[in-house]
């Protein structure tokens, strides 16, 4: 495998074809915030937390390092006023969905983000789609998925596949990086009171 030699932050790394910025970033220890990254994963770039500023052939962009690969000579700059102040917006928007997650806390102290910048929409949910991806991916159960598009865009498990596979399992829950607290509740809601139409007809759409 022919290995690439890329600047992050002014270092020099040797990394592997097909790697991701956020990968050979980790090889040298500088730190890029994700929420939908999961190392068992495929890359998913739902978040954008991991925003970067990318110079290749010339050019210069922003892209989400965990789907990004490594090129030839690329110069990667992790932190700029530019990237801090989108990093700053989307914890923002975040945080009307889940204004008490820890993580978003944390990250909202790193970039100076106002918690009440945005209307409260409380559903406790950011959409990074790791329970979902978890559980095809991982645990191939697909017993939760994504509904609806835009605003009402929503995780919804399964109920008949969830009362089967969910009762022992639960692996989704410490993913969530808002707490698990949204995932309980979609599931207890799923086994304890499915609705009157038959779920079976009703698809996850592909993420
Ligand atoms: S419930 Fe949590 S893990 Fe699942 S999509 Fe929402 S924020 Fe992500």
């Amino acid at each position: 495998m022919s290995k690439i030699h890329l600047l992050i932050d002014g270092k020099e790394v040797e990394a592997e074809e097909g790697m991701t910025i956020l990968d050979a970033a980790r090889r040298l220890d500088i730190h890029i915030p994700t929420l939908c990254h999961h190392p068992e994963l495929t890359p998913y770039g739902a978040c954008r937390i991991c925003v970067v500023e990318i110079e290749a052939g010339g050019r210069k962009a922003l892209g989400a390092a965990c789907v990004r690969p490594v090129d030839q000579d690329m110069i990667v700059k992790t932190r700029t006023a530019q990237i801090d102040e989108i990093r700053k917006i989307l914890v923002e928007q975040f945080l009307a969905h889940a204004p008490d997650a820890e993580v978003l806390t944390e990250l909202a102290r790193e970039y100076g983000a106002d918690k009440d910048r945005f209307e409260k929409q409380s559903s406790f949910c950011i959409l990074c789609g790791l329970c979902v991806r978890y559980c095809t991916e991982v645990r191939k159960k697909n017993a939760i998925g994504f509904y609806d598009r835009g605003a009402t865009r929503e995780i919804r498990f399964i109920p008949e596949i969830a009362a089967e596979a969910c009762r022992e399992c639960k692996a989704c829950f410490h993913l969530c990086p808002t707490s698990y607290l949204q995932a309980a509740y979609h599931l207890t809601e799923a086994i304890g009171f499915p609705p009157p139409s038959p779920c079976k007809e009703q698809k996850p759409q592909e993420l």
